[in-house]
């Protein structure tokens, strides 16, 4: 059977050991299977495990092989929508429980850091860095949003402020959120893979689901074995391909690269980011950068929609972060990686049920470190019988990509396009 392995990335040169975990050859019974071991699977498990169910996870590669080993490890909280706008959609009701749960995301992380141990690098604060007085007005009015849903901890910053956290003269203020921060991704879900297994999960890696069997006691179904569960919850985002088929037809998988420097020590690191926060940029197709455990910048920007790997990613991504920082044009790219993200039209996430016992969440179109966390704890819930907070994201509405499967990514390439050219133009 073939073996996948991680990609090549830094994260996967500067992983803490890796226990080799077997492949499914066996047939076995399980409360709950999880199909895919990213930040949706693990936090799931941890949360169901926790409340006492019997947990089995399948990952088709290894822990954190998706997204969520290869991110730009930014704690972001909130969606990758504007709450406001999520509002005008839904109404205030719905809005209030989906804001009141923005920043949840960020809090689960640094808990599960605490409760157990996980070696991830864990730094506080993320910078919003606004490259237009235009952007800047959108911040402030964000801040003033927020606060209205009780969350009072951000921080505008005007153009000397934002000077002191981050050496770049592009920006014009900023807002600082120093419930944001950042991680190394794969360290963090591998923390979480053994986390999970400390409770009594089990994680089987290069075990594919191939068919779901539905029913009443549904079946899920590898090359070599088969899980029969009381529930499923599908958790393989853009790299789930067309398992479930409903849920293909509302999101396209997009890829988007990184970049990391060779280590810049100390003194260079500091210039760049004095207080070591993370931070991106206003832009709809938006810059995003920190530093890592060991003085590397990781740089991150690009969408390819349709999720094609790009040919020469340092090309792509190199020219950005000199724009940002002139003073770098000397330093060595050690490493350059592309990932997946799930795009979904309204850019929110997608959260249901299929039948009474198949649950999923993905889609979350870019910003998905936090919400993956709470979304773990949100499908948890609703398997105890709790489902207000789930039927608050299940409820928002998710229509098909213009176009089809066969123009979908055309037509989101030229919706970029159009967006790209307003941030260029600074409109
Ligand atoms: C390059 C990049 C940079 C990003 N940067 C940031 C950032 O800085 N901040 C932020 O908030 N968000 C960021 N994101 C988004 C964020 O990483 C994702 O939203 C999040 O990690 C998604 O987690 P997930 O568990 O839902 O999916 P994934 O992490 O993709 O996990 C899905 C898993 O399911 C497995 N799987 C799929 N199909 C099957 C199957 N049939 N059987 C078994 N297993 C299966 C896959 O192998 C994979 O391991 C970034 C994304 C990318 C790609």
């Amino acid at each position: 059977m073939a073996n996948t392995p991680y990609p090549e990335s830094y994260y996967a040169a500067s992983a803490n050991p890796v226990p080799a975990r077997p492949a499914l050859q066996d047939d076995v019974e399980t409360d709950v299977c999880v199909i895919g071991a990213g930040y949706t699977g693990l936090s799931s498990a941890l949360f169901l495990l926790e409340n006492g169910f019997k947990v089995t996870v399948l990952e088709a590669a290894k822990v954190g092989f998706g997204a969520s080993g290869r991110n730009g490890g930014q704690i972001v909280n909130s969606y990758s929508r504007d709450i406001d706008v999520i509002e005008r959609s839904v109404g205030p009701q719905q809005a209030q429980l989906l804001g009141n749960m923005a920043f949840e995301g960020g809090r689960i992380i640094r808990e599960r850091v605490a409760k157990y141990q996980i070696q991830c690098d864990l730094k506080d604060g993320g910078v919003f860095a606004a490259l237009t007085a235009k952007q800047m007005g959108h911040l402030e009015s964000q801040k003033r949003l927020w606060e209205r849903f009780g969350h009072t901890q951000l921080e505008l910053l005007d153009q000397r402020r934002i000077r002191e956290v981050v050496a770049c003269e592009e920006y014009v203020g900023g807002m600082l959120d120093m419930s944001g921060g950042h991680i190394h991704p794969l360290n963090l879900a591998l923390g979480e893979a053994a986390a999970v297994e400390s409770l009594g999960g089990v994680i089987y890696e290069q075990s594919p689901a191939v068919r779901i069997e539905r029913g009443a006691s549904p079946v899920v179904h590898t090359p070599q074995g088969k899980v029969r569960a009381k529930f499923i919850i599908v958790a393989g985002n853009a790299y789930l391909g067309n398992l479930v088929p409903e849920l293909a037809a509302k999101s396209m998988p997009c890829g988007t690269q990184v970049i990391a420097t060779e280590a810049l020590g100390d003194e260079l690191a500091r210039s760049l980011l004095p207080q070591d926060y993370c931070v991106e940029d206003c832009n709809y197709l938006l810059d995003y950068y920190r530093l890592t455990g060991d003085k590397r910048l990781i740089f991150g920007g690009g969408v390819v929609y349709g999720a094609r790997d790009p040919a020469n990613i340092e090309a792509i991504i190199r020219p950005k972060m000199l724009k940002a920082f002139p003073q770098l044009k000397d330093v060595k790219i050690d490493y350059a990686w592309t990932g997946n993200f799930l795009l979904t039209l309204s850019r929110l996430p997608q959260v249901g049920r299929l039948g009474d016992n198949i649950y999923y969440s993905q889609g979350c179109s870019g910003h998905g470190v936090t919400y993956t966390h709470l979304a773990g704890k949100v499908l948890a819930e609703a398997l105890r019988g709790q489902a207000e907070r789930f039927d608050a994201f299940a409820d928002l509405p998710h229509y098909p990509f213009p176009g089809g499967q066969l123009l979908r990514t055309p037509f989101a390439a030229m919706g970029a396009w159009y967006y790209g050219l307003r941030d260029r133009l600074g409109f």
